[in-house]
């Protein structure tokens, strides 16, 4: 069953107002479990162990490839058969794992417990596990519990309920300083660029997640936070109960979003509209550069993009205004308008924005557009690739580092590639 329900809405900027094609059908995603790919990278001393069965663990260990020179730091607690017809103790086992596994790995500060589509259909209680576990090992350990199932989610959503897990341990601030928070989790290297031009501003900043468990962000009613990803709705919550405030801006994609990303800081800190043009001319001037290059075969190109990672809108922004490309439908599993309406107010007016999914339909939209480059899942790719389409994997998206000005080519390039290979293949 299926169902398309239209919402109507005058236009007001851009497509800030416009009408969403909702979609509730069959739906073509990864789950949550995804997202321990690029969260272990990135918390250095976190260990993520997935409650649930050995389909998940082989999504996790053929996604995150095989690490040669350092231990994993995921894994996945099997529930077999027995433990799914109520024969073993659950928790009793995975106290048992638990204790094996801290006691191996004395590296281990942060353990998540990472919740499955079995483990949700026995009502294993995570919740309850992690404070008695975090009862059990603190101060060394702390446990904490979040849901990567993959039932009503889409893959980045795994981040999101992760960090929404870690917000409430922040520490109180209690000296009502103003900072900046950078919340959604970057590559090093971006997040070290985008640190350095914030600094040179003189914003003092922190990111969330920080490499350390041990060195979380204080927060307080004078943090000011910047997502840097567009899928952490239920983190943004959790640190707005903690007094935070979002600060509304463009996403850091591309040149222009990148400026429009900072300016949204150095507005809210109250830097001098000189200082942040001498901070910002030479690497904009870098992006723009580098993104010229890569217009000529961008321009004109009209692109899908089927609803996946949640970045969507925001790429879909950076292609159309910096790329020139043509914008055939914006798919997006899910609409936050509030997060999302910097960049609604810069798509073009008259958009074809679609929110969910029912694969099938879609799918008969795409081939009777016939669009020049689709952006999709793992799953639809190969099927639209053998119908002559050109795609890109929206999941490399999300593993590449994107943001910020230097990045900016790299992003543009993983656009223009694509099409570079059909052109050499029809040639
Ligand atoms: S959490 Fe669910 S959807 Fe994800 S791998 Fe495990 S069983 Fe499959």
């Amino acid at each position: 069953m299926s169902s398309v329900i239209p919402i109507r809405s005058d236009n007001a900027t851009g497509c800030q107002d416009a009408p969403v094609l909702i979609e509730r059908g069959q739906r073509e995603v990864f789950c949550g479990l995804t997202g321990i790919i690029w969260l272990h990278r990135k918390i250095q001393d976190a260990f993520f162990l997935v409650v649930g069965s050995r389909t998940c663990a082989h999504l996790i260990q053929s996604a995150a490839g095989v690490m040669i020179f350092a231990e994993p730091r995921f894994g996945t607690a099997i529930i077999d058969e027995r433990d799914l017809a109520g024969l073993a103790d659950c928790n009793d086992e995975l106290d048992k794992v638990v204790g094996q596994l801290l006691q191996r790995r004395p590296d281990i500060k942060l353990l998540f417990l990472v919740g499955s589509c079995p483990s949700e259909v026995i009502k294993l209680d995570l919740s309850r596990a992690a404070e008695r576990l975090t009862r059990q090992y603190l101060p060394s350990v702390r446990v904490l519990n979040y849901s990567g199932s993959g039932i009503e989610t889409t893959f980045t959503q795994g981040e999101d309920a992760c960090l929404a897990s870690l917000a409430p341990t922040l520490p109180q601030r209690s000296d009502g300083a103003t900072r900046l928070l950078v919340v959604g989790t970057l590559a090093d290297v971006v997040e070290d660029q985008l640190g350095q031009l914030l600094k040179a501003m003189g914003v003092a900043v922190d990111f969330f997640p920080p490499r350390r468990s041990t060195q979380l962000p204080a927060i307080g009613p004078g943090t000011r936070f910047l997502l840097a990803q567009p899928f952490l709705a239920d983190t943004a919550r959790a640190l707005e109960s903690k007094g935070a405030q979002h600060l509304g801006a463009p996403f850091p994609l591309g040149a222009e979003g990148t400026t429009a990303w900072l300016q949204a800081a150095a507005t809210a800190f109250s830097v001098d509209p000189a200082l942040f043009e001498q901070v910002t001319r030479a690497p904009r001037q870098r992006a723009e550069q580098a993104l010229s290059r890569q217009r000529a075969l961008l321009q004109g190109k009209r692109i899908f993009f089927f609803p996946d990672s949640q970045l969507e809108i925001p790429l879909a922004r950076f292609l159309h205004r910096e790329m020139g490309m043509e914008l055939v439908e914006v798919g997006t599993p899910y609409l936050h308008r509030n997060h999302m309406a910097a960049e609604l107010a810069w798509l073009p007016a008259g958009t074809r924005l679609s929110e969910g999914q029912d694969v099938e339909k879609q799918l008969d939209r795409c081939l009777a557009d016939q669009p020049d480059m689709v952006v999709c899942g793992l799953g639809l790719a190969n099927p639209l690739e053998a119908q002559g389409l050109t795609t890109k994997w929206a999941i490399e998206l999300v593993f590449t580092p994107i943001q910020g000005y230097e990045q900016a080519g790299d992003l543009a390039g993983l656009f223009s590639r694509p099409l570079t290979r059909r052109l050499k293949l029809v040639a």
